[in-house]
């Protein structure tokens, strides 16, 4: 039975660790990390996610604010939010809610953050340097994807990983940090042919198709790592119940195959929104002077 990659339990310790880090260095600063959410439109799983955000930065010490833009804002008035939080000294971050409703331009509002601020690592030159290896803003779900297989002993050096899907939000940059950290990495995407023979060669999988319950059984090796960031909701089955989560894999078929699995809800979610709150305050110490590493503070296991 695989061992379970605990996003919950890693995140929480993070919080703690960013919550003391936050009172340290308050003494010195003028106030506290801020974060600004941009979010365009109603879309409701989007509400759900931006709330999330908001209540991890209250309980850290990070003063988060929402800008909410009416689903027929036009790209001019986002745009105009963003430059005045490029010049806001209180803002220390900013992300812009994904997805962006049509006919909004996704890329040119992304561009347009200021890239000391862009703590969804998403703008260009932050791009450019993941791919360098230079430090900088990595893209949230990845960096915490990276901390949790660290945390969960993962020898990486020489491993051989499939990402499933190739986006610059998660598989694009994924892979870019596996063969950093030595693996030999496969990217497969809608276009690829016999998925199913890909994965069986593959010692970690990490599945962001956003195809729920794409991976089964039948297409993993024993043993193998398995990470999925697959989100989709699935609606209560009956009057009073809550909803809940799933992702790509189907959990309780490759549970007992894999070596580790992440769950999901309490998988890659929690360390998502971890990263973010860890760039929040690396983008809040370097504008005061400080230095911006790459990685996760190290954490006791
Ligand atoms: P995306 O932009 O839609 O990209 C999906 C990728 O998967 C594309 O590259 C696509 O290939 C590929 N793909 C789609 N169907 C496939 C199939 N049948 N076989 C192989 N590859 C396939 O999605 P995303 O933003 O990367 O997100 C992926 C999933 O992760 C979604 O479920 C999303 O909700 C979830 N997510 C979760 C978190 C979290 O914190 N847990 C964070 C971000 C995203 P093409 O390029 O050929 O189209």
């Amino acid at each position: 039975m695989a061992k379970r990659l605990d996003g919950r339990l890693l995140a929480a310790r993070h919080e703690a660790s960013l919550r003391a880090s936050i009172a340290q260095h308050l003494a010195t600063a003028d106030d506290p990390p801020g974060l600004a959410v941009v979010r365009i439109g109603d879309d409701p799983a989007s509400g759900v996610y931006v709330r999330n955000k908001a209540q991890a930065c209250g309980r850290v010490g990070i003063e988060s604010r929402i800008i909410h833009h009416p689903a027929t804002a036009s790209q001019q008035e986002v745009l105009e939010s963003i430059h005045q939080l490029n010049g806001n000294p209180s803002c220390d971050g900013i992300l812009v809610q994904l997805p962006i409703p049509p006919p909004l331009d996704a890329r040119q509002l992304l561009l347009a953050v200021d890239p000391a601020k862009d703590v969804d690592g998403l703008h260009p030159l932050n791009l450019g340097r993941l791919v360098r290896g230079e430090p900088g803003l990595r893209s949230c779900t990845p960096a915490g994807i990276m901390a949790l297989l660290a945390h969960g002993g993962i020898a990486l050096d020489g491993m051989r990983a499939l990402v499933i899907g190739r986006s610059i939000l998660v598989g694009q940059p994924m892979a870019i940090l596996l063969q950093q950290a030595n693996a030999t990495v496969t990217v497969a995407h809608s276009r690829t042919r016999d998925l199913a023979h890909h994965c069986r060669q593959a010692e970690l999988l990490v599945v962001a198709a956003g195809k729920p319950g794409l991976v089964g059984a039948d297409w993993v090796r024993p043993g193998v790592v398995v990470v999925d960031v697959g989100m989709h909701r699935v609606p209560p089955q009956r009057q009073g119940e809550q909803g809940t989560l799933r992702g790509d894999v189907c959990f309780e078929a490759v549970e007992p195959l894999a070596s580790h699995v992440t769950p999901v809800p309490g998988g890659v979610g929690p360390m998502t929104v971890a990263m973010l709150l860890w760039n929040t305050v690396q983008a809040w110490r370097l504008r005061r002077g400080g230095v911006v590493g790459t990685d996760l503070a190290p954490l006791p296991r």
